[in-house]
């Protein structure tokens, strides 16, 4: 139902204004201390879309001094719940209302389809707003038996300061978990976007603003890691961290954090999901779920199904099948109608994925299809199909983000089992099977934090997401993400006539 106005026939500058682009502190969009401004790049051609406020540790200062006041002082934390509901709510239907200037914002940063943006991301970030809205007024404590004369309570209260720190792949929607169950809980925050992707966050807070939020409840800083982020990880004065981006950078930020003020801090990390396909799939709906397993948003995903095993019986004809597909990819302009795939978001991850791509082939790996950059002009890459991919090759060990598969042959669920756990990931897997024994099998035996049978990427609000092992610490999304922004207290008070 997304309008088309930004998908047109020959796209060259989306329907779209650049608005919003200082910092948003205290409630007022404004430049950085320094003055600086850093350019963030059209993905399709490396073109400037803007100059962007560039914040850095002072600018870390004010927005955590804007989000404490409003925590310690101001209505947020402590409004009936029902009226933080109201707000979210609201803010959820100028989502809805704005749609298609969000998506569009969010491809022309990214270099994402425009389709997907408007039809999923967008759509998905309304959904979570209400979500969390909905848990707003349903947050309270318990009362618990003591051995004693004691009446025990507990109170469920806001943590304080949330800092959150968020990467690239999906700008919005990652905003989007971060501050729902934040600000459900009744918490400020200070958030520090992706150097790469700061305008859709910094538009979709302005829509919260107009939505009725207090001014220094929600603050943006736009800038970049070992600056803004190390800065914000390492804040005396913020109360709870959460960071979704690389392995290497959780364990930076970690560090920081425990060096700090040992604020808690929940990760998100990186990945190398098992994708398993048994003997007694249907070669062809595995092939395509397959397919969209990895290359959805260009590869992008940190729960990519990027190690794509076969059972032996079935592996040559789903070699074939993939190879075909992947030659079947529509790959060009994003805001053009069918587009599948658009450019990979910048010239660093674009590097990067090419030369995993001839580690692959120097390997010793087939390469089936694509392998080289699509175009002359952008970040684009051919669809990569990989076979006869082993387990010690760099291609099977490393998070490439990049659109390519790589196809590995197994026997049996034990062999499966082992190899898909011999990882130092653990975010997801995916298991193609008819039989129930076996998808209750390996479900039971992968060591990933969401296990989808027969299906991939399904990502209500209601289901939590997150890593075991080393793609992170906690949960995201549903009930479990509102227990990283509240504090426990147990209240104890003595019973002046305990036989009542
Ligand atoms: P990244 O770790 O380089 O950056 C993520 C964020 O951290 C950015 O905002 C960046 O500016 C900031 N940052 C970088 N260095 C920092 C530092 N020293 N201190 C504080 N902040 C710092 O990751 P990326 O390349 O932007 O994103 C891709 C990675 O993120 C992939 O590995 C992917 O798997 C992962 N990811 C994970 C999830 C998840 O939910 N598990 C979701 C999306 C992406």
């Amino acid at each position: 139902k997304y309008s088309t106005a930004a998908a047109v026939e020959d796209p060259i500058i989306p329907a779209v204004n650049v608005n919003y682009t200082q910092l948003l502190i205290n409630g007022q969009f404004v430049d950085a201390a320094s003055g600086k401004t850093f350019p963030t790049l059209d993905p399709r051609t490396g073109d400037v879309i803007a100059n962007v406020s560039e914040g850095d540790a002072e600018d870390i200062n004010r927005a955590v001094a804007a989000a404490r006041k409003a925590f310690d002082e101001g209505p947020w934390p402590r409004m009936p719940a029902y009226e933080r509901q109201r707000i979210l709510l609201r803010f959820a239907d100028l989502i809805e209302k704005h749609n298609d200037e969000l998506a569009a914002l969010e491809t022309w940063d990214n270099g994402k389809p425009y389709e997907q943006a408007a039809t999923i991301e967008v759509p998905m970030v309304a959904r979570l707003m209400r979500y969390y809205a909905g848990w707003a007024d349903k947050i309270h404590g318990l009362t618990a038996p003591a051995d004693g004369p004691y009446h025990v309570q507990t109170l469920h209260e806001p943590i304080g300061v949330a800092g959150q720190i968020i990467p690239w792949n999906f700008p919005l929607l990652m905003f989007a978990w971060k501050i729902g169950p934040a600000l459900a809980c009744g918490n400020t925050v200070v958030m520090k976007t992706a150097e790469q992707t700061p305008l859709s966050a910094l538009f979709a807070s302005n829509l919260l603003h107009e939505a009725g939020l207090p001014a220094g409840v929600l603050n943006v800083v736009s800038g970049f890691g070992p600056t803004a982020g190390a800065a914000l990880a390492s804040h005396m004065e913020v109360d709870k961290l959460a960071f979704t981006g690389s392995t290497s950078t959780g364990k930076v930020v970690l560090g920081l954090a425990a060096r700090s003020n040992l604020k808690p801090v929940t990760l998100e990390l990186g990945g190398k999901s098992p994708f398993i396909v048994c003997e007694d799939a249907d070669v062809d709906t595995a092939v395509e779920l397959a397919h969209f397993a990895l290359f959805f948003n260009q590869g992008q995903c940190c729960c990519a199904g990027s190690r794509t095993f076969v059972h032996e019986r079935v592996y040559d004809e789903f070699v074939e099948k993939a190879k075909a597909r992947a030659l079947k990819r529509s790959v060009g302009d994003p805001f053009k109608g069918g587009i599948e795939q658009g450019p990979q978001i910048d010239t660093e991850q674009f590097e990067k994925i090419l030369g995993y791509i001839r580690s692959g082939v120097e390997s010793g790996a087939t390469l089936e299809t694509g392998g080289e950059r699509l175009g002359d002009k952008g970040f684009y890459i051919k669809p990569t199909v990989f076979s006869n991919v082993k387990d010690d090759m760099l291609i099977a060990k490393d998070e490439i983000f990049g659109p390519v598969q790589s196809i590995l042959k197994f026997k049996d669920l034990e062999d499966v089992v082992r190899r898909a756990n011999s990882t130092p990931y653990g975010l997801a897997a995916g298991v193609f099977t008819e039989n129930i024994d076996t998808a209750n099998t390996l479900t039971r035996a992968l060591r990933a934090g969401t296990v989808w049978v027969n299906c991939f990427d399904i990502f209500d609000a209601a289901i939590p997401f997150g890593g075991y092992k080393m793609s992170g610490q906690g949960r995201e999304k549903g009930i479990y993400s509102l227990s990283n922004y509240l504090q426990v207290k147990a209240v104890v008070t003595p019973l002046k006539n305990p036989a009542w």
